[in-house]
């Protein structure tokens, strides 16, 4: 049970996300613990405040190309568990993944991610990534996007080659910072590996995202500490996404996450870091939950989707796919009701290479060896 200490209030949590000081963990739990509405509303308002003092109005768009949902591993909650055998499988050529990215980046995305299962061609031999390293390569010459690779755990020695191919993001998402429950959700994987890859890609100079899942049994102080784990891996983009039941997995009738409680994650997310990027995703609820993501202190739309290219999302595998509304021109309207706007691809770009130059930086002042 987390204890909440009797002298902590909204007003000093307030005043101190607005001074820029880090929350504790008992802050965290007693923000995560508000449920009046007025006071659930003072928080969203300070995480917008937040999110306009670093970054203005603008609002990034990530283009999402899920090439093979092939994977070894039987994570409990996931659709594409190894042994479901009702999930659709596909892997995508490079030439096909090259024909959607190059739509996406026509349609106005300001980042392309690379996403698979850990697919076992691709982990079948030390060169089992160079298709992928190629495929980097080319997006890069030919696009100029900055990428972001989540193509599951990555030795040392991929995370640097996907550096030294153009990658410029790795993520791969703990869920949860509780091992005994990492456990549970990601079976036999190691904890302690997958966390340590991030601090490898760090040191290798790429951005890194960090991702929890919420409504997997975790409990506030869990959300508290994998936030304190965000900010020791020093995340550059912080995930927050809702569980929803997948048929085949062993977690198929567990309850939906109520999503009030992503949307108030998101928002302390940004109180706690309020200079980093955080996703409001379309994987969840679609177009229709985007408003409410972006009101929360959101900053990036992840998961834009091309219609007709046969690709699939993470958490609702169809929603809002087909229909062309996962699109630039679907979110467009939504964003620009809301005053905010689309950045230009310079923009994004500066900031990535702002944030790569204060990783470089960290790492040379730190001397560590990984
Ligand atoms: S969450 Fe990722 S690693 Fe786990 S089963 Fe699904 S695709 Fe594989």
């Amino acid at each position: 049970m987390d204890r909440i200490d009797p002298a902590i209030s909204l007003e000093q949590i307030l005043d101190k996300a607005e001074n820029n000081r880090f929350l504790s963990k008992n802050e965290i739990i007693y923000l995560l613990g508000i449920e009046k509405e007025d006071e659930l509303q003072r928080i969203y308002e300070k995480a917008r405040e937040l999110r306009n003092r670093h970054f203005g109005n603008k609002i990034f768009l990530y283009g999402f190309v899920y090439f093979s949902t092939w994977c070894r591993n039987d994570c409990a909650f996931c659709y594409y568990r190894k042994s479901n055998e009702g999930s659709k499988r596909y892997r995508k050529s490079n030439r096909e993944i090259m024909d959607t990215v190059m739509g996406l980046t026509e349609s106005g995305v300001h980042l392309i991610d690379l996403t698979m299962g850990e697919d076992p061609k691709y982990y079948m031999n030390s060169s089992g990534f160079k298709p992928l390293f190629e495929l980097i390569a080319d997006i890069k010459s030919q696009t100029k996007l900055p990428v972001m690779i989540s193509p599951g755990l990555a030795s040392e020695e991929n995370l640097t080659k996907f550096q030294a191919f153009g990658a410029d993001w790795y993520a791969c998402y703990q869920e949860t910072h509780n091992e005994k429950l990492f456990n549970i959700l990601r079976l036999e994987q190691s904890y302690e590996e997958r966390f340590q890859s991030k601090l490898k890609a760090n040191a290798a100079g790429l951005l890194i995202e960090e991702g929890i899942l919420t409504g997997v049994g975790e409990t506030p102080g869990d959300i508290a500490h994998s936030m304190e784990c965000m900010r020791y891996l020093g995340a550059n983009q912080v995930r927050v996404m809702s569980f929803v039941p997948q048929s085949g997995s062993t977690m198929e009738s567990w309850p939906q996450a109520p999503r009030g409680q992503e949307i108030k994650i998101i928002a302390i997310l940004r109180l706690v870091f309020p200079d980093k990027l955080i996703p409001a995703s379309l994987d969840i609820d679609g177009v229709e939950g985007l408003q409410e993501r972006l009101d929360a202190g959101a900053n990036v739309i992840t998961s834009i989707i091309p219609p007709e290219a046969g690709l699939a999302g993470v958490a609702q595998c169809s929603k809002d796919i087909n229909e062309g509304y996962r699109t630039v021109q679907g979110i467009t309207p939504v964003i620009e009701a809301m005053g905010l706007r689309k950045a230009t691809t310079a923009e994004y770009r500066a900031w990535v290479d702002s944030e790569k130059s204060k990783t470089a930086m960290k790492w040379q002042k730190s001397g560590a060896v990984i």
